[in-house]
């Protein structure tokens, strides 16, 4: 057995992997990447097809990203933000104020202008959540109780805050005993629809689709329910525009805007979980602003650095900022911090992988890359096996069933997702599967021949593994 085997099956414990499946083969193992390509220890190349669990934007091994951390190397690489200021962090908080408001005037109150670093996902969302939480309770009075809405399959984190604003059953329902209870809304899965039968199968999808927003209309009753209970949402949470986790699930167009204006009329602040759509991903800098909904707060990870290094950041407006001000003896101080908050190295990374962003060519990039996993994923639409091809920019997720006909899952149990995924990797595609759903994320440097790759080793997985 190679020595980095025999290393990981003795010590390490892999996130979200029964290990017994693990422990009975050899993983891949990765030593370098360029582009959109990863190399394991015996040499394969791999297409990164997931952009390493959706953190990658401009390819691995990038020059720019390399350079910007060699020269902050240079200097230092971590000093505390508990204590004092950094040159780095505060030039991207000014960055990223910059880019969550565009056309904003410097007064408007819904100006996100104020930015807490914390490390991951998972700890934007709970700085998002403490500071909701203690915001209603300063502008509502202490005796309130927040109560927070989210949307059904939500996935916002792993940390028992944002465990309990998520909606997953397999990953939540343990934890139960844990957490503190939110409530769920429908969301818009409209290929599951219970409502009408929408037919993402059939070309005239559309025309055909009979919708009346019921999804909305859900929205709205929740929220009229709690007010009238007299005690309306503290806050209303969603990932804008797709919900990953959830299985790549996207929103029809106009039902962002509709319901944060639903939520927000009936008093409820708007936190907006950009951690997988944030960065371009979507289309827009940040998804949200495809529908011109401003958030109250606005969670960021996953591709602030690039893909790089753990780093996140919640954005908030000035009025919450002011709840929190006072003498020091009134205790009003935001109690919440991390040892690497500010971080100097992951400040770097995030300054090059934005200027990167906004370059024209690599806009024009994304453009022509999206187009052509439109282009691609068209011949997955002739196999049985496939139900539904749903994307939304560069994020695409293809729901596999027995038969697209009835629309019948496959039992979790038969790991169909699973199967096609390692038929993927036989073929030199990585990436991983959400329950049925294979998701195809490709880093922003991909060509076009590559992405013809991915999606025609997806094609021929599903054949191999599903029959069609
Ligand atoms: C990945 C993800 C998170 C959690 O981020 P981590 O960095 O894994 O903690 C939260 N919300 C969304 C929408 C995500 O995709």
């Amino acid at each position: 057995m190679h020595k980095l085997v025999r290393l990981d099956h003795a010590h390490v414990w892999h996130p979200f992997t029964q290990m017994r499946d693990w422990l009975r083969r050899e993983p891949i193992v990765i030593t370098s990447g360029q582009g959109a390509v990863l190399r394991d220890m015996r040499g394969r190349e791999y297409l990164d097809a997931n952009s390493s669990i959706w953190t990658n934007l401009h390819g691995h091994n990038h020059p720019k990203l390399n350079a910007a951390l060699k020269r902050q190397l240079g200097k230092i690489a971590h000093s505390s933000a508990l204590g004092f200021a950094n040159e780095p962090a505060s030039g991207l908080a000014a960055e990223l104020v910059k880019l969550a408001n565009p056309k904003r005037s410097a007064s408007s109150p819904r100006r996100l202008q104020k930015v807490f670093f914390s490390d991951d996902g998972s700890t934007a969302m709970e700085v998002a959540l403490k500071l909701a939480y203690e915001f209603t309770r300063r502008t509502r009075g202490p005796k309130t109780k927040p109560r927070f809405l989210s949307l059904a399959g939500a996935y916002h984190g792993d940390t028992v805050g944002a465990v309990s604003l998520g909606h997953i059953d397999l990953f939540h329902k343990a934890y139960g005993g844990l957490l503190f209870k939110t409530d769920q809304v429908m969301s818009p899965y409209c290929y599951r629809c219970p409502f009408n039968r929408a037919k993402p199968e059939r070309a005239d999808a559309r025309k055909t689709r009979k919708c009346n927003w019921e999804c909305v209309g859900k929205v709205e009753a929740k929220c009229a329910a709690a007010r009238k209970q007299g005690n309306p949402y503290a806050a209303f949470v969603f990932e804008p525009l797709m919900q990953g986790a959830a299985g790549m699930i996207p929103q029809p167009e106009g039902w962002l805007k509709r319901v944060t204006d639903i939520a927000r009329g009936h008093g409820a602040l708007l936190v907006a979980d950009e951690v997988m759509t944030g960065f371009g991903r979507t289309g827009s800098v940040f998804a949200s602003q495809t529908e011109s909904v401003q958030p109250d707060f606005l969670a960021l990870a996953k591709g602030l650095t690039g893909g790089y290094l753990p780093m996140a950041a919640t954005l908030t407006t000035q009025r919450v900022f002011d709840a929190f001000l006072g003498e020091y003896e009134e205790f009003k101080t935001f109690f919440h911090g991390h040892s690497y908050t500010g971080n100097q190295l992951g400040a770097a990374a995030g300054l090059a992988s934005l200027e990167l962003l906004a370059r024209s060519t690599s806009v024009a990039a994304r453009a022509t890359l999206e187009k052509a996993l439109r282009r691609e994923l068209k011949s997955l639409w002739s196999l049985s096996n496939v139900g539904d091809v749903r994307q939304v920019g560069l994020v695409a997720g293809v729901e596999l069933v027995r038969d697209w006909r009835t629309r019948e899952p496959f039992a979790l149990a038969e790991r169909a997702g699973i199967r096609v995924c390692e038929a993927m990797a036989r073929r030199g595609v990585l990436t991983r599967p959400i329950g049925n759903v294979v998701v195809l994320m490709p880093p922003y440097c991909t060509t076009t021949a590559q992405v013809k790759r991915m999606a025609g080793a997806l094609y021929e997985a599903v054949e191999e593994v599903l029959g069609g």
